[in-house]
C-alpha cells in the first residue's frame, strides 16, 4: 500500500463528517443501540461494533487502520502508552511456568515487568546478548514461550538479526515480539521479516511534538482479537480519542520529519566524531558501528538517536557538558521537534562513577528538527566547557 495513501486517506470516511479534511474527535464513552438484538451482537463480538470506548472508538479506529497498514500487519491495537502495549503483548502470551528470553537491557519498563511483576506469576526471564543467534538457541528451554527483541536497543543500539531469530522461533514454536520504537515501520518492518508481534511507542516519532503518549501493538487479526478481548479490555489502557487524533496529525508529517532528522543526524554525528572530547559515537548507520552491515540490511534508515561516549575522567566534566548546552535540553524521551540529551551518569550514584567503564560516560543525544548548524554550535561550545 502506498505510504501517502495510508497517511492521507486510509481509514478516513470524509463524506460522513461534512467532508472535513481532519477527522472528528468522537469524544464519547458509549454508543446507543436501537434493538436488543443489535446490543446482543455487540456483547458477543465487541470488536465488531462500537459499544463502549474502552474497546473501540471511531477516531481511534482511523489511527488503528493506518498503523496496521504502516507495519504491514493485519490489525493493531493502540494503547495510551508504549509501556501499556508492551505489558499487554507479553501478558497475553505467557502463563505461570513459562520462560521468556529477552535481549539484555531492554526498555526500562519492559525490564521492570520481567524482573518485578512476571516472577510473581511464575514467569521467569533470561537476558542474553541478542547479537549472536546461537545465544538464542542455547538459552531456549522446553518452557520458553517468548523471544523478546528490541532492535536497535535505545542506548547501545545492539541489533538482532530479525530474520534469523524469527526463523529459529518458528522452528521451535516460540512467539516473537519486538520493540521497534527506534526505527518505526518506516525504517524497519519486523512483521515482514517473520516477527509475530511488533510494538512501538507512538509517543516518540509518531506523535512527534512531545505533547501526547501512545503505544502500538501490531500482529495477526487472530492475535490482536485475542489481546483485545482480554488484556486490552481488562487493563483499560486504550488510547483516548483526543490523543488518537494528535497521533493521526503526527502521522501526516512523519516521513518529512524523519527525512529531516536523518539528514541532520548525519551532520551532527560527523561533527562529533572529529571532536577531541568525544571518544566515539554509537550510531547504527555509522561505519564504525560493529553491526553496521546488519543494520543496513534490515533497516532502511537510522536517525535521531545515538550515544556519545565522552572523553571524561570525572563525572563533573559530563555534568558541565550537559548543563552548558544553551538550546539542547536535558530530558527523557525523544522523537519530538526538540533536541535532547540524557547522560547515563544521572542514573549512577556519584560514588559508583567509574570512568574506565565506557557506559558511565554515555550521553544519549536526540537530534530534533532544529537547524543542524544551530545544534552543532551548541554542542561545540558545551564540549569546550568540559575541561
Ligand atoms: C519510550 C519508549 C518506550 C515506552 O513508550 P511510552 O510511550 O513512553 O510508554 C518503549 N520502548 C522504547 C525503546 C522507548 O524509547
Amino acid at each position: 500500500m502506498d505510504l501517502s495513501y495510508i497517511l492521507n486517506e486510509l481509514g478516513e470516511d470524509r463524506e460522513n463528517y461534512f467532508n472535513a479534511i481532519a477527522p472528528p474527535i468522537v469524544q464519547t464513552s458509549n454508543f446507543a443501540f436501537r434493538t436488543v438484538d443489535d446490543l446482543r451482537k455487540a456483547f458477543e463480538d465487541e470488536m465488531g461494533d462500537y459499544l463502549y470506548s474502552r474497546g473501540l472508538n471511531p477516531t481511534v479506529d482511523i489511527l488503528r487502520k493506518k498503523l496496521a497498514a504502516l507495519d504491514g500487519a493485519e490489525d493493531c491495537l493502540v494503547f495510551n502508552s508504549g509501556a501499556a502495549a508492551i505489558f499487554a503483548g507479553v501478558f497475553a502470551n505467557v502463563k505461570s511456568g513459562d520462560h521468556i528470553i529477552s535481549v539484555r537491557a531492554p526498555y526500562s519498563w519492559a525490564q521492570n515487568m520481567f524482573d518485578v511483576i512476571l516472577p510473581r506469576f511464575g514467569v521467569s526471564t533470561t537476558y542474553i546478548d541478542g547479537t549472536r543467534i546461537e545465544n538464542w538457541s542455547s538459552a531456549t528451554r522446553d518452557n520458553t514461550a517468548m523471544y523478546y527483541l528490541e532492535s536497535p536497543n535505545s542506548w547501545d543500539f545492539a541489533l538482532q538479526d530479525l530474520r534469523a531469530v524469527a526463523a529459529l522461533a518458528k522452528e521451535k514454536g516460540i512467539l516473537t515480539m519486538i520493540d521497534n520504537s527506534y526505527c518505526t515501520p518506516l525504517y524497519q518492518r519486523p512483521i515482514e521479516m517473520g516477527i509475530d508481534l511488533s510494538m512501538q511507542t507512538a509517543t516518540k516519532y509518531i506523535g512527534g511534538h512531545s505533547d501526547t503518549l501512545g503505544g502500538v501493538l501490531c500482529g495477526t487479526g487472530e492475535m490482536i482479537k485475542k489481546i483485545f478481548r482480554s488484556e486490552f479490555l481488562n487493563i483499560g489502557s486504550g488510547i483516548q480519542p483526543f490523543n488518537a487524533w494528535l497521533l493521526i496529525r503526527g502521522l501526516r508529517t512523519l516521513p518529512a520529519r524523519l527525512d529531516r532528522v536523518t539528514r541532520s543526524t548525519s551532520e551532527v554525528v560527523a561533527f562529533l566524531k572529529k571532536h577531541p572530547k568525544v571518544e566515539t559515537v554509537i550510531f547504527p548507520f555509522d561505519d564504525s558501528f560493529p553491526q553496521v552491515a546488519l543494520a543496513k540490511q534490515q533497516m532502511t534508515g537510522a536517525c535521531g538517536l545515538f550515544t556519545l561516549v565522552l572523553n571524561a575522567k570525572k563525572m563533573d566534566e559530563i555534568t558541565r557538558f550537559c548543563e552548558s548546552l544553551q538550546h539542547i535540553m536535558m530530558a527523557v524521551s525523544w522523537g519530538g521537534h526538540e533536541s535532547l540529551v540524557i547522560p547515563k551518569c544521572s542514573g549512577i550514584p556519584l560514588a559508583d562513577f567509574d570512568p574506565s567503564n565506557r557506559e558511565h560516560r554515555y550521553v544519549r543525544v536526540y537530534v530534533g528538527l532544529e537547524d543542524p548548524a544551530y545544534l552543532i554550535a551548541d554542542l561545540d561550545q558545551a564540549l569546550g566547557k568540559m575541561a
